[in-house]
C-alpha cells in the first residue's frame, strides 16, 4: 500500500498501511522526501540521514482508538547539521497529534466537563485540563481598556473565592470581557479606576454597591439602570399584596389563586378567558389587591409608552413617573409605597434606561448558559477555571460542538 492521502491535518501523507491491532487502529504513514533548508546553516539538502518511528496518539477512526507510526525522516546537511523534516501532524516532544490536542482543547471548552471529555477521548482529566488552561492562557483577551458602553452584573458561581461573581460585558457588542471574582464595591472600584478611562455608559441593575462604586471609579458617568430589573420592584410588590390578601381566602380559592398567580403579571390584553374569569374573581374579592393590580397597569402603560417616546420627550416620561407616584401614595399600600422608593433612588437610571436605550437583558442570557456550565460539571472550585470556562464557552459560541 502506498496511498497519498489528504486526511484532515495530515496533507500530502503517504500511507503505508493500516493494521487492526487489538482495540486499535495502527496507521503506518510517512512524508515525501522533500528539500529542506538546514536550521542552522540556511542551505537546502535532500540528504536523508536515518528514520525514526514515532507512536502518536491520534483521533478515533470508525470508533476505535487509533495510532500513528509516523516514520519520521531525518535529513543531514552538508554542514553537519542533522534534523527531522517538517510536519503538521505532531509537535515537538508530543505524544499526542495536533488533529488530537485541537480536538480536546474544543471540546474541554464545548464538552459538558473536563472528566467526559477525558472518558471520550481515553485520556486523563489532567490532560485535558492542561490543554483547557493552555489555551484559556493563549486565547482570552486580557482587558486593557473597557469599551465606552459597559454593562455588568452578577451571579451565583460558587468558587472558592466566594458565592458571587461579577461579569462585565461590552453594551454594544454583547460580547463578555472580563469576570471578577466577586461583587464587592472594592473590587469593581479597583477594577474600573484601572480599565475604565473610557467608559462613558454603565448599565445595571439597581445594587447601590454597584451604583457607587462605578462612581467613586469613574466620576460622573451616564448609569442605565436595567428595564428589566426596576420592573420587577412593582411585580414583586404586587405578588407580596397577593400573597398577603390570599392568606385570608378560603381554601379553595387560596390555592387556585395562587396557582393562577401569573394572571396578575400577564398583560391585561393579552389574557384568555378563562384567565380574566379567574382575575376578576380574585379582584372582586379584596378591593386591596384589585387597586395594586390596577397600579400595576397603570405602570405597564406608562412603561410602555417611555419605550416609545422616551427618546424624543423624556420630559414627558419623567412628568408620567411622578403622576404614577401620586397614584401609587394615595392608594397608600405599602409594599408598592416601598417599590416607589426604590424608583425614586434609582429615578435618574430608570430614565436613562429610555433615553439611551440599552438594557443588560443578554446578560441574563449568559448567566443562564453560565448556570448550565456550573450545572454540568457538578460545579467549579477554582474561580479561574470556571471565569476561562464562561469566556472561552462564549468566544467559541460558533465553533461547532460536532467536533469529537
Ligand atoms: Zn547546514
Amino acid at each position: 500500500m502506498n496511498l497519498i492521502m489528504n486526511l484532515p491535518g495530515m496533507k500530502d501523507v503517504l500511507v503505508k498501511k493500516v493494521v487492526e491491532a487489538g482495540e486499535f487502529i495502527q496507521i503506518h504513514l510517512e512524508l515525501e522526501r522533500r528539500i529542506h533548508r538546514c536550521p542552522t546553516c540556511d542551505q537546502r539538502t535532500k540528504r536523508v540521514h536515518d528514520y525514526r518511528i514515532q507512536k502518536i496518539e491520534h483521533l478515533k477512526w470508525f470508533e476505535r482508538k487509533t495510532q500513528l507510526f509516523y516514520r519520521r525522516r531525518r535529513y543531514a546537511c552538508t554542514c553537519g547539521k542533522r534534523f527531522s523534516e517538517k510536519t503538521e501532524i505532531v509537535e515537538r516532544y508530543q505524544r499526542t497529534s495536533v488533529e488530537w490536542n485541537q480536538a480536546v482543547s474544543i471540546r474541554a471548552i464545548k464538552g459538558k466537563s473536563f472528566k467526559e471529555t477525558s472518558e471520550i477521548y481515553g485520556t486523563s482529566s489532567s490532560t485535558v485540563v492542561r490543554r483547557f488552561d493552555q489555551i484559556a492562557n493563549n486565547e482570552i483577551k486580557k482587558v486593557e481598556l473597557l469599551p465606552t458602553v459597559i454593562a455588568i452584573d452578577e451571579y451565583k458561581g460558587d468558587t472558592r473565592e466566594g458565592k458571587y461573581q461579577l461579569i462585565i460585558a461590552d453594551g454594544v457588542t454583547k460580547q463578555p470581557l472580563d469576570i471578577l471574582p466577586n461583587r464587592y464595591k472594592n473590587t469593581i472600584k479597583h477594577y474600573l479606576k484601572k480599565h475604565g478611562a473610557n467608559v462613558q455608559i454603565v448599565i445595571m441593575d439597581m445594587s447601590s454597591a454597584f451604583k457607587a462604586a462605578v462612581q467613586e471609579a469613574l466620576g460622573k458617568p451616564v448609569i442605565v439602570a436595567d428595564r428589566f430589573h426596576f420592573c420587577r420592584y412593582i411585580y414583586w410588590a404586587l405578588d407580596k399584596v397577593r400573597r398577603k390578601v390570599q392568606a385570608d381566602f378560603h381554601d379553595y380559592d387560596r390555592k387556585t389563586c395562587k396557582r393562577m398567580k401569573h394572571v396578575f403579571h400577564k398583560a391585561n390584553e393579552r389574557l384568555t378567558e378563562d384567565e380574566r374569569w379567574h382575575l376578576a374573581r380574585y379582584l372582586d374579592m379584596s378591593d386591596e389587591l384589585k387597586q395594586a393590580y390596577e397600579l400595576k397597569e397603570a405602570y405597564c402603560k406608562w412603561f410602555k409608552r417611555a419605550k416609545e417616546i422616551g427618546q424624543e420627550d423624556i420630559i414627558t416620561v419623567k412628568q408620567e413617573l411622578v403622576e404614577f407616584y401620586k397614584m401609587v401614595e394615595l392608594a397608600d399600600i405599602s409594599e408598592l409605597s416601598n417599590a416607589i422608593k426604590t424608583f425614586k433612588n434609582w429615578q435618574i437610571e430608570i430614565l436613562n434606561s429610555f433615553v439611551y436605550n440599552y438594557s443588560n437583558g443578554f446578560l441574563e442570557g449568559i448567566n443562564n448558559s453560565t448556570k448550565v456550565i456550573k450545572r454540568n460539571a457538578y460545579g467549579y472550585r477554582s474561580f479561574l477555571r470556571f471565569r476561562a470556562k464562561i469566556l472561552l464557552t462564549n468566544q467559541y459560541k460558533r465553533i461547532g460542538t460536532h467536533i469529537g
